[in-house]
């Protein structure tokens, strides 16, 4: 996606104008798979694993990038674009 492409999708998610949310919907779709992809590479730690006194590592439960690394604050278990994308309708198309 170019820059222009971008810019006009983050405008339509602000704006919420119905003529560029197609557009939106496959930007934030499209960074969904960036996401789970990236997280597909990389080796996550299973806490149950780790010795005692180590951090705790909290992963989105839909795409599969660290959240957090330890915390001491409440946390959820899903990242603020997964949220998103849920909250627009369009978690479920992004996981197929
Ligand atoms: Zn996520």
């Amino acid at each position: 996606m170019d820059l222009k492409s971008f810019v006009s999708a983050v405008a339509a998610m602000i704006s919420g104008t119905k003529t560029d949310l197609q557009l939106a919907k496959e930007t934030a779709i499209g960074q969904f798979k960036r996401r789970l992809s990236f997280a597909g590479k990389h080796e996550k730690y299973e806490n149950e694993d780790l010795p005692a006194g180590s951090p705790v590592y909290v992963y989105c439960k839909h795409c599969g990038i660290l959240i957090a690394e330890d915390y001491l604050f409440r946390l959820f278990n899903e990242c603020s674009q997964c949220v998103g994308l849920k909250e627009n309708g369009w978690l479920d198309e992004a996981k197929r």
